[in-house]
């Protein structure tokens, strides 16, 4: 069996024996790409990491031609995150904390949230949105997405999520939808994977740390995908945005500043627009020289 590469991949498995699946994820030079983009913290770079981790693993046991987001939002000490993974496993995120947070003291996501909320949504690129509140109570970022699964989907599932500042990794366990699954078995297998130590997890290769736990499963690995920095954002996207304000309200606009810019909080990248650019903002055909 060839070598999964330790950077930048995702790779699903099964259980010869057993309903349960997973999925294996690190993420190095898409996590360099996103830090890169703002000065964040050391917390921020772990919470966002680690995000950004959940977000690959929850998104590769779905089917969704579009992205999945995990999206909080708050005036506590978190004030935004949001952090996606496409289909194609193409990655981005972005995170702000009120104040600055020890890394020995990172406190329980409920208290990080505060008022505010955290939520799996799913974006299709056709047809509504679905959003799904995470429940809070369970400390850890893994340990609220496990119950996310546990109630939303009656799903045995289980994370263990890593972050160092510089790299994030991930590993998902879950029992496979339709079978009334072996709680014995799940047992077992969440008891051998909770053994991982973080050094662990962000330190081995796929092969490595699946032998490491799971020697004696027997495990089936799908193909490893790449994982990539990405962004979705571009010139149409920015002006439907703009577009749903209205003939009027753009007018007005306008009129207040000659140049409107829309930078993307994800990757930079900033979209100016003049007066000039409203037909196009508004989907106009342009006018006919003839
Ligand atoms: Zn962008």
């Amino acid at each position: 069996m060839s070598d999964v590469t330790r950077t930048d991949s995702a790779v699903r498995f099964l259980f010869s024996a057993a309903a349960v699946r997973g999925v294996w994820v690190h993420l190095d030079a898409s996590c360099r790409n996103m830090f890169a983009r703002k000065s964040y913290s050391a917390a921020e770079r772990i919470l966002l990491g680690e995000s950004v981790a959940a977000a690959v693993l929850l998104s590769r046991t779905i089917k969704l031609q579009g992205r999945l987001a995990l999206q909080a939002r708050g005036q506590g000490l978190l004030r935004l995150l949001v952090a996606e993974s496409t289909q194609d496993a193409g990655v981005r995120g972005v995170i702000e904390l009120a104040d600055s947070i020890a890394l020995d003291s990172i406190p329980p996501l409920q208290q990080l949230v505060g008022d505010g909320y955290l939520a799996v949504t799913l974006l299709p690129d056709a047809g509504d949105s679905y959003q799904g509140i995470v429940p809070l109570a369970g400390g850890r970022l893994q340990d609220c997405l496990a119950d996310y699964f546990a109630l939303s989907e009656q799903l045995p599932t289980a994370l263990w999520l890593a972050a160092d500042g510089e790299r994030a990794a991930g590993l998902m366990l879950q029992a496979l939808p339709g079978d009334a699954h072996d709680a014995e078995v799940w047992h077992h297998l969440h008891t051998l994977a909770a053994t991982l130590t973080q050094a662990e997890l962000l330190g081995l290769s796929c092969e490595a740390l699946l032998h490491r736990l799971f020697h004696q499963e027997g495990v089936q690995l799908f193909p490893a995908e790449a994982v990539q920095f990405q962004c979705t954002c571009s010139v149409e996207r920015s002006r439907n945005a703009l577009a749903i304000l209205g003939r009027d309200e753009l007018q007005k606009l306008f009129a207040e500043q000659p140049e409107v810019t829309m930078d993307c909080h994800f990757c930079g990248a900033n979209y100016r627009y003049t007066a000039d650019d409203l037909g196009e903002i508004l989907g106009e055909p342009p006018a006919l020289l003839h």
